[in-house]
């Protein structure tokens, strides 16, 4: 059944229907980590949010492509301020690792934690350091169209030259040189023409150990340009959705808009998707810490509040606990993480896992037509997804199918893996608790009407079909021969 995907647009801050630029093909850029320190599970609701968002449009049967990329380079310790050392540059410095050795271990553990809470792999995953010509190039011709300035070996967008600026985030040119936005009143390099321009090159300082020669001297990238690059590159100048965390909307998704364009007068994102942060409260953290308020604060790395997928496990949690919790809170609320609610995730897996154990088997050919009452589940199920990715209410649905009696209890079954290719909650993995034994009588009827459906005799298979139904059994006929159930 075909039905419309709506998906929240950050730009036109409502509610649109879904439509690719070229279906069935989708294409979704996704900005990544930047890998300096662990991936902390905010990071991880943010990644999966993506997940569901590719997951639920394959299940509408679109052809899915993704690219996420890893922040490998440029991303500054201040980004707003543009101020600070590299993120990588400080890591190694403080460590006395090299910074390709920082990235190489934390893109590892971004992958093992991502894999743990079954978030499928992208498509791709290009570094930043990989793409540095593609970022020069594109710094060229912003240079050449008079939307790029170079001072002193930096290179900044002149953002008063890009009329459209501030429209993802609200932060028009004349609200940020009000100060309202916040850049005006921060710190100015020395060489920028206006606070509101941001860097696009770098000139890079001798004891950096990621420098690369460019046009204007020896180096490195500003970090929003990486994802401008990246995404031309293998998405083409117009794409269809990109995704990231709230916080991204502003600077970093507003200049990429800025860079895209600039370069190809083209608008690059057709829908932006944004996912709200995981907080979490101050008491949960700082245990130990006695006046500690109850706040809620922002969970971030660079505060050092965090919480990462091994402490849950270390507390006694499954990975695809947490990913359960994640669907309990719809994507553009504010989640806070606490223990109980975790551990009230752990109970509902579990549970779930044991209705399923209790479901029988059966095998079935994908293509078998399904019972009406599965019909209207999968309907509701459908409606809640593509309703700006309504998870809670879908696993609600999910949630009720183990004890449907309008369902046979092997549709049961199938009606639940069928959900779990847009929950991600590995329920294929569940095995049954018994496996249900059938007297030699039964087994010898069967056996009969397998080799009478051989025979084509369907006379005879419908009359042993007919004698099995009346001992209360269901029968269902697939590749392997007669199922029962
Ligand atoms: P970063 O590595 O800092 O660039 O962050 C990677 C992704 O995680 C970005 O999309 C961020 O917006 C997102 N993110 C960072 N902190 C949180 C948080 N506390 N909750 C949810 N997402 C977050
Ligand atoms: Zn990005």
């Amino acid at each position: 059944m075909i039905r419309p995907v709506y998906l929240y647009d950050t730009l036109t801050r409502s509610k649109q229907v879904f439509q690719p630029l070229n279906a069935p093909r989708v294409t979704i850029y996704s900005c990544g980590p930047t890998v300096y320190k662990d991936i902390h599970i905010g990071n991880l609701r943010t990644f999966a949010m993506t997940d569901w968002l590719r997951r639920v449009l394959e299940y509408n049967g679109y052809t899915v492509y993704l690219v996420r990329n890893i922040t490998d380079v440029g991303h500054l310790q201040n980004d707003t301020e543009e101020s600070g050392e590299d993120k990588l540059e400080y890591e190694a410095r403080v460590t006395g690792h090299s910074a390709y050795e920082i990235a190489e271990r934390y893109t590892r553990q971004y992958e093992q934690d991502s894999t743990a809470i079954n978030i499928l792999p992208p498509h791709l995953a290009p570094k930043a350091t990989e793409h540095i010509p593609e970022m020069i190039d594109m710094t060229s011709h912003l240079l050449e169209r008079g939307l790029a300035y170079e001072a002193n070996g930096n290179v900044y967008y002149a953002v008063r030259n890009f009329p459209a600026y501030g429209q993802l985030s609200g932060n028009t040119l004349a609200s940020l040189q009000a100060g309202a936005g916040g850049r005006v009143q921060l710190e100015i390099a020395e060489d920028k023409r206006a606070a509101e321009d941001f860097a696009l090159w770098k000139r890079g300082e001798a004891n950096r150990q990621m420098n690369w020669a460019s046009p204007w001297g020896t180096g490195f990238p500003g970090w929003h340009i990486e994802c401008s690059a990246m995404a031309t590159k293998y998405l083409g100048e117009q794409f269809d959705i990109h995704t990231g965390g709230v916080d991204l909307v502003f600077p970093h998704h507003e200049d990429e808009i800025a860079q895209s364009q600039g370069v190809s007068a083209k608008k690059p994102v057709q829908y932006w998707v944004h996912g709200e942060f995981i907080n979490i409260s101050s008491r949960l953290f700082h245990q130990n810490t006695e006046g500690e308020g109850d706040d809620e604060m922002k969970m971030s790395r660079s505060k050092g509040n965090v919480i990462l997928l091994s402490h849950l496990q270390e507390w006694g949690f499954e990975p695809l606990a947490f990913r359960y919790s994640l669907l309990t809170a719809h994507y553009r609320s504010k989640m806070n993480f606490t223990r109980e609610s975790l551990s009230a995730a752990q109970n509902a897996l579990n549970n779930l896992r044991a209705d399923l154990a209790e479901l029988p088997v059966m095998l079935y050919d994908t293509d078998d037509p399904w019972s009406d009452e599965s019909l209207r589940q999968r309907d509701a199920f459908h409606v809640a997804i593509n309703d700006d990715m309504d998870l809670p209410v879908a696993l609600s649905i999910a949630r009720e199918v183990p004890r449907d009696q309008k369902i046979t209890t092997g549709e049961r079954r199938r009606l639940l893996l069928d959900f779990d290719r847009v929950l991600g909650l590995r329920l294929d993995t569940v095995e049954p608790r018994a496996t249900r034994k059938f007297s030699d009588e039964v087994l010898a009827l069967v056996k009969q009407r397998d080799q009478a459906r051989a025979a084509k005799n369907w006379r005879e298979s419908d009359s042993l079909r007919s004698q099995l139904q009346a001992m209360g059994l269901e029968v269902r006929d697939t590749p392997q021969g007669t199922e029962l159930a």
